[in-house]
């Protein structure tokens, strides 16, 4: 094969070895189907008023933060694929790019967080307005300033990264590039939960006691390893019950909010617990890992194929950027589809550590009131943004393992 055909080709063959990758491994991890689901029905578990309560606010908050939502996605794309973008790089009238580039991004980033600010802040008002949110406005803003700051520092790494690897091998860039791209997100995974959350939170270890020794039980008979479980001050922002495992490995963590240990009962706190010991025992955080390594090489020789040799132009700072927004925007229905497959096998896990379908269901309705999520959302709103089954789904899971397994569970609602 003569040299310039070999260069031509080379990132196609990439493009199509590692998108084959990355669709074998969410094919094979994903768990497609755990058990067959009755179709769910919020009028079962639900009071007419609970349902009332939790459209209202969606109704309420949906005009908001679609709207900074849509604001987030076009003005990025609007600035990055027109002349704006290499104008403002211009305007910026700094001789060397390595300093222009970050500039650039870092005030980009602040253009994206101000615009979307008064929606964001009316639909801050509506979350408070229902008890949701506990946070000051003090911090609600430093947050937001935090969010500017970590992302402006991801986004001016990868354009740096992305700018100097094509500067240097000008037809090659996209293989060490593409490499280095899927090691960055292997690192970053890891070092997510040391370097990122306490940046948010503080975490205390679960003091000695009971329902601490039950949870190392709990893992233990599960086959887990946790070494430790943490609480994390999450009620200084928040009244949402929740808990998580992040990273993997020693970093491979148990985070329980303070806001479930002090206001769920325990034989709920223990079901969250089984759920999250699922993520664990199925090594989802791994798998995610792994999708996004793949998935972070993918869009390097994508980038290769859109941008060629122009991806060394550091003018094209504000297209890169716009790239990056429509490639994790075109990416999210996968990912959520991906994501409420796996929530629902930790759902599924949890029930048969616990072997509690009714207590699961009770906590499932009383979660559901508490962070008065979305019970029947659009299918469009499912694809873009839901990262778990929905409560009734969830609720539906339960029943039909206590079907088939333990004692049917009767509504929740008497009529
Ligand atoms: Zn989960």
């Amino acid at each position: 094969m003569s040299e310039p055909n070999l260069t031509r080709l080379a990132p196609w063959v990439a493009g199509v070895v590692v998108a084959a990758a990355l669709v074998v491994v969410i094919v094979t991890t994903t768990p497609w189907h755990l058990i067959d689901l009755p179709t769910p029905n919020a009028s079962l578990d639900f009071t007419t008023a609970e349902i009332d309560r939790q459209n209202r606010f969606r109704h309420e908050l949906l005009p908001w933060s679609t709207t900074s939502w849509v604001l987030s996605v076009f003005v990025p794309l609007a600035i990055g694929f027109s002349p704006l973008g290499r104008r403002l790089y211009d305007a910026l009238k700094l001789r060397r790019w390595y300093f222009a580039v970050p500039v650039l991004v870092a005030a980009l980033g602040l253009l994206a967080s101000l615009i979307t600010l008064p929606t964001d802040a009316l639909a801050e008002r509506v979350t408070r307005n229902y008890g949701l949110s506990t946070e000051s406005w003090g911090l609600w803003l430093r947050d937001r300033a935090v969010n500017w700051v970590l992302m402006s520092l991801a986004l001016i790494a990868i354009a740096l990264g992305l700018i100097a690897f094509a500067k240097k091998w000008r037809t090659w860039w996209w293989a060490p590039a593409a490499i280095a791209a899927a090691v960055l997100v292997l690192g970053v995974s890891f070092a997510y939960p040391v370097l990122v959350e306490p940046r948010f939170n503080d975490f205390t270890s679960m003091a000695p006691g009971p329902q601490r020794d039950e949870f190392m039980q709990l893992a233990a008979q599960d086959g887990v390893p946790v070494k430790d479980v943490l609480v994390a001050d999450a009620s200084k922002r928040t009244t949402a019950l929740n808990a998580y495992v992040s990273g993997f490995g020693s970093t491979r963590r148990l985070v329980v909010y303070d806001t479930l240990l002090n206001n769920a009962p325990p034989e709920q706190v223990r079901l969250v617990v089984a759920h999250e010991l699922g993520h664990a025992a199925e090594d989802d955080v791994l798998h995610g890992t792994l999708i996004g390594a793949f998935g972070a090489a993918f869009s390097v020789v994508l980038l290769k194929l859109l941008l060629g040799a122009r991806m060394s132009d550091p003018r094209r700072t504000a297209l890169l950027l716009a790239l990056i927004v429509a490639g994790t925007t075109l990416a999210a229905p996968v990912q959520n589809l991906v994501s409420r497959r796996i929530e629902a096998r930790a759902d599924y896990h949890s029930l048969q550590l616990t072997k509690d379908p009714k207590t699961f269901i009770e906590m499932q309705h009383q979660l559901s009131v508490t962070n008065i999520s979305g019970l029947d959302p659009s299918r469009w709103r499912t694809w873009l943004f839901a990262t778990h089954p929905t409560p009734p789904e969830r609720i539906a899971m339960g029943r039909a393992w206590a079907d088939k397994y333990g004692t049917p569970v009767p509504p929740l609602v008497q009529r």
